[in-house]
């Protein structure tokens, strides 16, 4: 059992320097939570849910409340989801009022549908039961003064998880805000399947960084592609991200396989993240380079 976590790749700027305890206490908290609910046979499904959950709550990082904003200066909120056996997914885009985008995507999982978008995917998450707020409850002063200041360089903190639950089977999940300033209806690479998110049988991986590089290298399905022929976890990743350096993107992904293996790398200054594997205790960098 392992559950990888992430708070977006990005440079060490001063305010994560401030926030060094609280963001460190929030990842562990998501880890915590994720290994609690490990230890009672939790679906890995389930578990990366929960601890993006507590991500998203957390007003430091880029998803959920605190979520960076739109040149318009409201909230646009993505998350992705992704079971491993059967491929099973489910995604949200441009959520507004939403209090846990990754549970919108967990309900989209539910259904016939992968990816719904906007105010619809909203009244499916109200009548699953997720809680709603208006969107003002997503707008920090930080994240205006953030806008106000057009540091869209240093608006990371992008979250997500991958797992390996008692059964040995994958999840992975990832939720964002997108980026500082980003027109309204911009969509990055993490609602989508394939780019920001993949689990399969596997492997299971989550991304965050240039959206559209991401997007555009396909990575997180690019990793599964290089495992699927027989490539060790950490060359898959590293072609996968040497793809998106190629296309003059920055950032990072984590990435896990049933037999342990984790691979946790990044092209930035730091990618916040925690680790936990049965066994051990919890892992949490925050502006560790490496
Ligand atoms: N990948 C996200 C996006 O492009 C942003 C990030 O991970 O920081 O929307």
């Amino acid at each position: 059992m392992l559950i990888a976590i992430h708070a977006g790749a990005g440079p060490v700027s001063s305010d994560l320097e401030r926030h060094e305890r609280e963001s460190r206490e929030a990842l562990l908290r998501a880890l915590s939570t994720a290994r609690d609910l490990l230890e009672h046979g939790a679906a890995a499904v389930a578990v990366v849910a929960a601890a993006v959950e507590i991500l998203e709550d957390f007003e430091g990082f880029n998803a959920g409340r605190g979520a960076a904003l739109c040149s318009d200066g409201t909230a646009l909120l993505s998350a992705s989801i992704m079971r491993g056996f059967d491929r099973a997914a489910g995604a949200v885009a441009g959520l507004r009022t939403t209090k846990n985008p990754v549970a919108a995507a967990e309900a989209v999982l539910a259904t016939d549908q992968v990816l719904l978008i906007g105010e619809p995917a909203d009244v499916l998450a109200a009548e699953n039961g997720v809680e709603q707020r208006p969107n003002d409850y997503f707008i920090t002063e930080y994240a205006i003064s953030r806008l106000r200041e057009e540091l869209t360089a240093e608006s990371r903190g992008t979250v997500g998880a991958v797992c390996v639950d008692v059964n040995g089977e994958l999840a992975a999940a990832t939720s964002t805000g997108g980026i500082t300033g980003q027109p309204p209806g911009r969509i990055g690479d993490s609602p989508l399947i394939g780019a920001g998110t993949w689990a399969d049988a596997r492997v299971a991986v989550s991304c965050t960084g240039d959206g559209e590089a991401f997007i555009r290298a396909g990575v997180a399905r690019y990793i599964a592609a290089l495992v699927e022929d027989g490539a060790e976890l950490e060359q898959a990743c590293a072609r996968a991200i040497g793809c998106v350096s190629e296309l003059g993107g920055t950032g990072g992904l984590i990435a896990c396989q049933p037999e342990r293996a984790v691979c946790m790398p990044f092209t930035t200054e730091a990618m916040p993240r925690g680790l936990w594997r049965a066994g051990a205790d919890p892992r949490v960098w925050v502006t560790d380079s490496e």
